[in-house]
């Protein structure tokens, strides 16, 4: 909002953070530095130098020409609730600007409510203020008062004698400041589910390794395109930490574990994507590895199958869609922006590709060990496992 002479009416972004506030002292104070620094590298990396600065349970960020783009940017960090452009007011000031500025903080709209949030030692409280400042906007503006559905709140925050007037409120992720936790390896399909299962871990503060592996069918690269894609817009919000991205070849493994596992091809082949990983986070200090599973959306997925998987894993294994049905996956990944980039038609030659050329006829859906550890001895896991690991392909010059 600029005022009528064009001036600028805000003068920076406040942003609130949400689970860091419940943090001891100590992880408070490191996790608010992280987030700190995040935001500036986000908007360093679009050559804007702001001020960041935390006051009380808010940071602050000052110097910004372009109001709307620096909501934008700061609207994709990890760790920030909510964000709004913020007009700093002194407390003695406070009834005279509201005399000033009602018409234009209610501009359209037919009613409002005035929310007040005050720490500091104060001879009033926050309701007085609230009932007082309400007063003068409605008197001023001549619009409605309504505290349960207002078209737009005006919010106060007042510390002490400083008081920060906003109006919008634009969501921001949650969670932790990327950083705050361990880097993971992320086993990256490209489809839907993976994109957004890594998108969660980012959000609980881990950096991320993406890992695909590529099998393509004939020479198509299609699927490569869809992952890179999808790892772009990763990259996007993988503010503060270096984003790493390696594909390798999973078809040598592929072909010969298809030729003699029939139902069990799926198991096997997703024995061998942990086993590579785990070796990935081993280079990459990583701590666990991550993928897009749901319990029993797919036939590969069931119980059965997982505790069976997860024994080539010497790491753990997290899956933060578990519990998702596919139509929470598509939310998400809508809102994280990688829906259309995994709908992307992954062909070979003029075939359309429905799910992977390789799944047999009837995937078992109740792998048991015995038959696993049988099937195994009949190839040469280490020798695959050592040429998937000598295709290894550092994609992120690609990104
Ligand atoms: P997605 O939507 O992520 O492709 P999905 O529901 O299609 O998952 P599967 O194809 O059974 O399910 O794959 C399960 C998980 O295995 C994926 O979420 C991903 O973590 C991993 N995975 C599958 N294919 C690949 C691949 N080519 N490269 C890396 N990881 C993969
Ligand atoms: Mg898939």
């Amino acid at each position: 909002m600029n005022s009528a002479d064009g001036e600028k009416f805000w003068d920076g972004i406040l942003a609130a953070y949400g689970e860091i506030a419940l943090k001891s002292d100590r992880v408070r104070g490191r996790f608010v530095s992280k987030l700190k620094s995040n935001i500036r590298e986000a908007f360093a990396a679009r050559g804007l130098d702001v001020r960041v600065r935390h006051r009380w349970s808010r940071i602050l960020v000052d110097g910004l020409d372009d109001i709307d783009l620096g909501c934008r940017v700061a609207s994709r960090i990890f760790g920030l609730k909510y964000i709004a452009p913020y007009r700093y007011v002194g407390l003695n000031d406070l009834e005279s600007f509201m005399r000033d500025n009602a018409s234009k903080l209610l501009d359209g709209v037919e009613s409002f409510a005035v929310r007040v949030r005050r720490t500091g030692m104060h001879s009033f409280t926050s309701r007085d203020l609230e009932r007082s400042v309400g007063g003068i906007v409605k008197e001023v503006s001549g619009i409605r008062v309504d505290l349960d559905n207002p078209d737009r709140t005006i919010y106060v925050e007042v510390h002490d004698s400083e008081c920060y007037v906003y109006t919008d409120r634009v969501e921001a992720p949650g969670g932790l400041p990327l950083g705050a936790s361990s880097r993971v390896v992320s086993l990256v399909s490209g489809g839907i589910d993976s994109p957004v299962a890594t998108w969660l871990m980012m959000k609980r503060g881990c950096p991320v390794t993406m890992l695909f592996a590529y099998f393509p069918f004939g020479g198509d690269e299609s699927d490569l395109r869809r992952f890179l894609a999808v790892a772009r817009i990763l990259r996007d919000w993988h503010i503060g930490e270096e984003i790493r991205v390696y594909s390798y070849r999973h078809d040598n493994a592929l072909k010969e574990i298809r030729r003699l596992a029939d139902g069990y091809t799926c198991v096997l082949c997703r024995r061998m994507m942990y086993r590579v990983a785990c070796r990935v986070a081993e280079m990459e200090g990583a701590k666990a590895i991550v993928t897009g599973e749901n319990l029993a959306q797919v036939a590969s997925q069931t119980l059965d199958n997982l505790y069976v998987v997860d024994e080539a894993s010497t790491l753990p294994v997290l899956r933060p869609l578990i519990g998702f049905e596919k139509e929470d996956s598509v939310r998400m990944a809508r809102m994280i922006g990688t829906y259309e980039a995994s709908t992307m038609p992954v062909s070979s030659g003029c075939r359309p590709i429905k799910g992977c050329w390789a799944r047999p006829r009837k995937p078992t859906t109740r792998a048991i060990f015995d038959r696993v550890r049988e099937l195994e001895s009949m190839i040469d896991v280490d020798r695959l496992v050592g040429e998937a690991l000598s295709s290894l392909r550092d994609l992120s010059n690609l990104l």
